[in-house]
């Protein structure tokens, strides 16, 4: 009860009921089952694309993770990924994403190509997450400028000054950090000043409506105007529908992603253009339209 109280948002009450034991039942088997996973190579990381709305070319690949599990199926991130951070499990977890989104994207052809990897507050209590990003970058042979850590506001409000040091660090080893999910916590614009941020992700729940209710249309060009003056990119997520990337690139948006532009989904380190939507190199589309025409 105690714990439910907590993740409900605290300053609140929740009575013990019987079922909580089945809940808790529940979420010991799946963290015994996820350290098995762990050592049975039962996680897998799929990637989607992040394209530029300026030139309709891929910029990058968020790293997702998976988890089908032998008799239940598909596992959802958002449900192991709560419990592994409840039990300490995300720093092995973590760890195994950051060396295989580094070690994937180093085997890209178009080295042009960033990976960014999702990063949960629990990964910086240590203070190790420093050097567990330099020893990824250097056993992969990745790049720093090619990696991006996405991190959300709750890690700004757990310890400020811990992190603003650790994120320094990260920043000046010539790594990126954008902030998820943006809009939907605190959005405090002083932790914005206080951080050295490269990017901002606008939450799904804002590019689902836009277009659609004027109050987000205005909090969207809000936002994006705050990326301008802050001289941070601007990323959307969620992008299902030509129109919602229409009315971004009005409005000045840097990079979509979502369903419209392609799945998460696994990457020919030949090929990895392959299954995007967006435009191809100059040359293979002067190819394409030659055809067509001809
Ligand atoms: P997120 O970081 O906001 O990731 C985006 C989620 O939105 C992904 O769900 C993706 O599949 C989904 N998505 C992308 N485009 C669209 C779209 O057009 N429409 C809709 N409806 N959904 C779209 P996924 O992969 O299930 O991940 C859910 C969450 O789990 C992530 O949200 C992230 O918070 C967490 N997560 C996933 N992988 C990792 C990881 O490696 N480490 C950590 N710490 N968290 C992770
Ligand atoms: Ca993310
Ligand atoms: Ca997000």
């Amino acid at each position: 009860a105690l714990y439910r109280s907590k993740n409900g948002g605290r300053s609140t009450y929740t009575w013990y009921e019987s079922s909580m034991d089945e809940e808790l039942e529940r979420r010991r088997e799946l963290e015994t089952e996820m350290i098995r996973a762990l050592k049975l190579d039962g996680f897998s990381v799929v990637y989607q694309a992040q394209v530029g709305l300026a030139d309709n070319k891929l910029k990058a690949f968020e790293a997702l993770l998976r988890w089908v599990h032998p008799e239940k199926g598909r596992i959802s991130p958002e449900v192991f990924i709560p419990i592994a951070e409840d039990t300490g499990l995300i720093e092995a977890l973590g760890e195994y994403v950051l060396k295989k989104a580094c070690t994937d994207a180093a085997s890209w052809a178009d080295t042009s190509l960033k990976v960014a990897v999702n990063f949960s507050p629990a990964q910086f209590k240590t203070g190790l997450i420093e050097q567990k990003i330099s020893e990824a970058l250097e056993e992969s042979g990745l790049a720093p400028e090619r990696l991006e850590i996405e991190i959300t506001e709750s890690l700004l409000i757990a310890d400020t000054t811990s992190v603003v040091k650790s994120l320094k660090k990260i920043g000046n080893m010539g790594v990126s950090i954008a902030m998820d999910d943006f809009g939907t916590g605190y959005s405090s614009l002083s932790y914005l000043s206080r951080f050295p941020f490269n990017k901002i992700k606008i939450d799904r729940s804002f590019i689902m409506n836009i277009g659609k209710d004027a109050h987000t249309d205005a909090i969207v060009a809000a936002i994006i105007g705050l990326g301008r003056s802050l001289d941070v990119l601007i990323t959307a997520e969620g992008v299902e529908e030509e129109m919602q990337a229409q009315i971004l690139r009005a409005g000045g948006c840097d990079i979509v992603q979502g369903y419209y532009f392609g799945k998460p989904s696994n990457v020919d380190p030949a090929n990895p253009h392959a299954n995007v939507r967006c435009t191809l190199g100059t040359q293979e589309a002067k190819q394409i339209e030659a055809a067509y025409v001809g």
